[in-house]
């Protein structure tokens, strides 16, 4: 018999798991808490090669988004550290999410918006969940797609740990109409004095951004939000006053800088299903923005976890499998990202040390393919998972 698989949000990983599960054998329905429209907007994302690579086992070409990413620069006090090639492409988050969804649903999966799960419980049979508008759904198998803050995490594991802090936000934007010189696409990223800034000149004209302003202590949705677009603005240009390069030409070619949010990461989620319930992406595994990976390994979640649920019919089994194919790998990138981020914080001290020595292990890394691990890994979708 089908088994019917309900997945808990519509975001990145909750619609490729759909997708993925469909292509298996499964019946999915995706249950997203939000209205079609509400996600993503403002914020862009790079996804890379591993996690184009996923997408394209399940026939996902998504080369009509966004950019081609071909290298990274990384530049400090006006110099050039290092370059890098790299096989990428950077896509707005929600022209992102508007085509996963758009293309889960011309393959047959239903998709329920303003559907929050509140809670969810093993039954003799399989699974019923409960929405906040008070209504229920019953199903073989639960997917917990929500993200960094997931419900489904916490009804698994009542003692699942928070997400950590990394001591960076996030803030961004699109410059318009600014002429920049460079190469389209790129990557840069620059190590300011007391900021780090990340740019992307789009081959049609403008120029995508995002800057980390460091963060010691952890401010509140309230106290973030409570700081005006000026505010911002002005506390980006005191940042970067003393820093060589673009960054307030860019700035003031933007006419909205998106609200700055906190960056999280999780080292490790010690339980990731019970017999029913199975978590993915981000919910299991949030990783700092600074490792660029968390889109991609959201979207190897749902191929593998897709593979196990195609060859093993316990449920619970299934999980098992999933986890073990994948705790390892994840728990790395969230250790390299953290590392990453690290980078974008040091002093000057730590900064002098960094420009001296990023060069040299950029050098090795390209020469001995280092994160090869990362960027090169696949998934044979014919190969048994068990
Ligand atoms: C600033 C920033 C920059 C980033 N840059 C990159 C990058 O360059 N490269 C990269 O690979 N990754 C990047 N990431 C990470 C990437 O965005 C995430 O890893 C990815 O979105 C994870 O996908 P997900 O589906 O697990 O979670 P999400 O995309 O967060 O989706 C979760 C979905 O679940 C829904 N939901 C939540 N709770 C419930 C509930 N109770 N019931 C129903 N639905 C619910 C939400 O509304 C949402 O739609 C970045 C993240 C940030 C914040």
């Amino acid at each position: 018999m089908t088994k019917r698989a309900l997945i808990i949000g519509g975001g990145i990983a909750g619609t490729v798991t759909a997708m993925a599960l469909r292509k298996a054998g499964l019946d999915p329905v995706v249950y997203e808490a939000y209205d079609r429209d509400s996600d993503g907007v403002g914020a862009f994302l790079t996804l890379a090669e591993n996690g184009l690579a996923a997408l394209s086992v399940l026939d996902l070409d998504l080369s009509r988004l966004g950019m081609d990413t071909p290298a990274m620069v990384m530049i400090s006090r006006g110099r050039q550290l290092a370059t890098a090639p790299m096989r990428a492409r950077t896509v707005s988050r929600s022209d992102l999410y508007g085509a996963l969804r758009d293309e889960a649903v011309r393959r047959g999966v239903p998709i329920e918006y303003g559907k929050r799960l509140v809670d969810a419980t093993v039954t003799p049979s399989g699974v019923q969940a409960r929405f906040a508008d008070g209504t229920t759904a019953d199903g073989d198998l639960l997917v917990g797609a929500d993200g960094l803050r997931s419900r489904t995490r916490a009804i698994i594991d009542p003692k699942a740990p928070a997400a950590r802090h990394i001591g960076l936000l996030n803030t961004g934007g699109y410059a318009r109409g600014l002429r920049l010189s460079g190469p389209p696409g790129v990557a840069h990223f620059v190590f300011g004095r007391r900021c780090f800034f990340g740019y992307f000149i789009h081959p049609a004209s403008d120029v995508w951004w995002f800057a980390n302003p460091p963060a010691r202590r952890e401010p509140s949705r309230e106290e973030l939000l409570a700081i005006t677009g000026r505010q911002w603005r002005e506390r980006l240009n005191d940042l970067f006053a003393d820093d060589p390069g673009p960054m307030l030409d860019i700035i003031a070619a933007t006419e909205h800088i998106v609200p700055a949010w906190n960056t999280y990461d999780f080292p490790r989620v010690p339980t990731w299903h019970n017999e029913r319930m199975v978590l993915v992406g981000d919910a299991v595994h949030a990783t700092s923005p600074s490792s660029g990976q968390g889109a991609s390994l959201a979207i190897e979640d749902a191929v593998v976890l897709g593979r196990c649920l195609r060859d093993i019919d316990e449920p619970a089994a299934a999980f098992a499998t999933f986890r073990h194919l994948r705790r390892e790998r994840v728990e790395r990138v969230v250790a390299q990202g953290r590392r990453n981020g690290n980078g974008k914080m040091a002093g000057p001290v730590g900064a002098a040390i960094r420009d001296l020595i990023l060069p040299v292990v950029m050098r090795r890394i390209a020469a001995k393919d280092a994160q090869g691990w990362m960027h090169n890994y696949r998934i044979d979708w014919d190969e048994s998972a068990r």
